[in-house]
């Protein structure tokens, strides 16, 4: 079996003979013998490979290997005189699995723009950068399941195709079978992609206490920012028994522990994006772990805003949404902090969030963070049937076609919230990737798919 570079380098030495798979990042010969920088994506560290020239392959094969050619490699590991690395590997054997040729392979030595590596999103996981975004991005899934599963909550994989467009209509994909009939389509009823596994979550809080849906959700918003996917995955906890304020504790606990938790598992690539992509990276999450979030009415933020001397694209009033220019001006001016923005108006908000005693508010909050904005969309829910009837009646929503959901108010309602939190704008958030094309390994936008 091989061993993967990043337990060797760990270890450092002393485990003798190993073997290596991975691809040649450099060649460099040096009179009798050559240094090879192996790769094989564990970490972001080369392994250093010692071919001597007695090797039988040498000089018709080991001279010729270039960037991207994979290879088995066979040897010893010895401590490096070299700096910079603890051990290096004397090779026994070399065997080229895989040659790449040199004339087209696109991922030369110098530093590719990451503009130009979407437009070769098969091969851009090869570079450092986006090797470090993908194990990165892996380390906080497992995180976040780990703070939930701790937390005892119970995950749910709530459906991605869906009947229900509570909040999607016009922002929706359709599903359809192919040749499918208007008149007879598969599912009995219209059907399209799931916009938040929400709603279907609340049905299983309302069983299972506490539980929380971690999947792919679509958006057809035709919108080209830097924050937005067609496609997406949102992590939505869902509590009974719980109000605005026990469901802000969660979502800063989260936060919180998930960013702890790669600035302790994934120190090296965090390094390289606070030397190359944002400076004080590091810094900035230690930052979030450590400080308490600004918490903040959306009437105060108003205030706040109408107070600015900036000058915003679109002007701030009572009962208005903020755009992320506001958002951003909160979180990255005012506080240089993350930013729990609540009781937005009912008026801007889903029929599904608890009307506040005022009724003019709702128990909604939003959490914001520099560089982002809005990186969570969350709320206590309305329990009561009537207030909520009432809702879907102000909102045109069809009560018939939501009975099952009106039937969670009718037997044994509770008190109970929730929150998104996008994994995407989390991703972009730890890693620092102003864009969000840099942290999913295939995104989906507009007029994009490839792959
Ligand atoms: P925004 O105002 O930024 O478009 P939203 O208010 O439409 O977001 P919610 O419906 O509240 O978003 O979804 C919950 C979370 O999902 C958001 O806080 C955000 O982190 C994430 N999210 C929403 N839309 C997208 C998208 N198109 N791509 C990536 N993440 C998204
Ligand atoms: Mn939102």
């Amino acid at each position: 079996m091989a061993k993967r570079i990043q337990k060797i380098l760990q270890e450092k030495q002393g485990t003798g003979r190993v073997t290596v798979n991975g691809w040649v990042r450099t060649r460099r010969d040096t009179g009798s013998f050559s240094f090879l920088e192996i790769n094989d994506g564990s970490c972001l560290a080369n392994l250093q490979v010692i071919a001597d020239g007695s090797l039988a392959n040498y000089d018709e094969e080991i001279t010729r290997l270039s960037a991207g050619c994979s290879v088995i490699v066979t040897g010893d590991l010895q401590e490096s005189p070299a700096k910079g690395q603890d051990v290096e590997l004397q090779a026994a054997s070399v065997e080229v699995v895989g040659w790449a040729d040199p004339e087209t392979y696109p991922l030369q030595k110098k530093r590719h723009s990451l503009e130009f590596l979407r437009s070769i999103s098969h091969l851009r996981p090869r570079t450092n950068a986006l090797g470090a975004v993908t194990r990165v991005r892996s380390r906080l899934a497992f995180a976040v399941n780990c703070f939930f599963q701790e937390r005892d909550f119970v995950q749910v994989h709530t459906p991605i195709i869906t009947t229900s467009d509570c909040e999607g209509a016009g922002e929706m994909f359709q599903v359809a079978a192919t040749g499918e009939k208007k008149d007879t389509p598969f599912f009995g009823s219209a059907a399209g992609l799931t916009v938040s596994g929400q709603l279907q979550a609340e049905v299983y809080a309302q069983a299972m206490g506490q539980v929380y849906t971690f999947g792919p959700t679509f958006r057809a918003e035709n919108s080209n920012t830097s924050r937005h996917l067609a496609e997406f995955w949102m992590i939505e906890p869902e509590m009974a028994f719980c109000d605005l304020e026990c469901n802000m504790e969660l979502a800063t606990e989260l936060l919180k522990y998930v960013l702890q938790d790669v600035l302790l598992s994934c120190k090296e690539d965090l390094a390289l994006f606070d030397t190359f992509i944002e400076k004080g990276l590091v810094q900035k999450l230690q930052g979030v772990v450590d400080k308490k979030f600004v918490h903040l009415t959306y009437s105060d933020a108003v205030e706040e805003l109408q107070n600015a001397d900036t000058n915003f694209e679109y002007p701030v009033e009572w009962g208005v949404d903020l755009q992320s220019e506001h958002e951003r001006y909160l979180t990255e001016q005012v506080y240089k902090s993350p930013v729990i923005v609540t009781d937005y108006p009912a008026s801007i908000k889903p029929f599904y969030m608890r009307v506040s005693d005022d009724g003019k508010t709702v128990a909604a909050m939003d959490i914001l963070v520099p560089g982002i904005g809005e990186i969570v969309g969350g709320s206590q829910r309305e329990e009561r049937l009537d207030v909520l009837e009432r809702r879907m009646e102000d909102a045109g929503v069809d009560k018939q076609e939501y009975d099952w959901y009106l039937d969670l108010r009718r037997y044994g309602t509770v008190p109970h919230a929730g929150f998104g939190l996008g994994f995407e704008r989390l991703v972009q958030f730890a890693t620092g990737m102003s864009n969000i094309r840099e942290v999913i390994p295939f995104p989906r936008t507009p007029g994009f798919a490839p792959c």
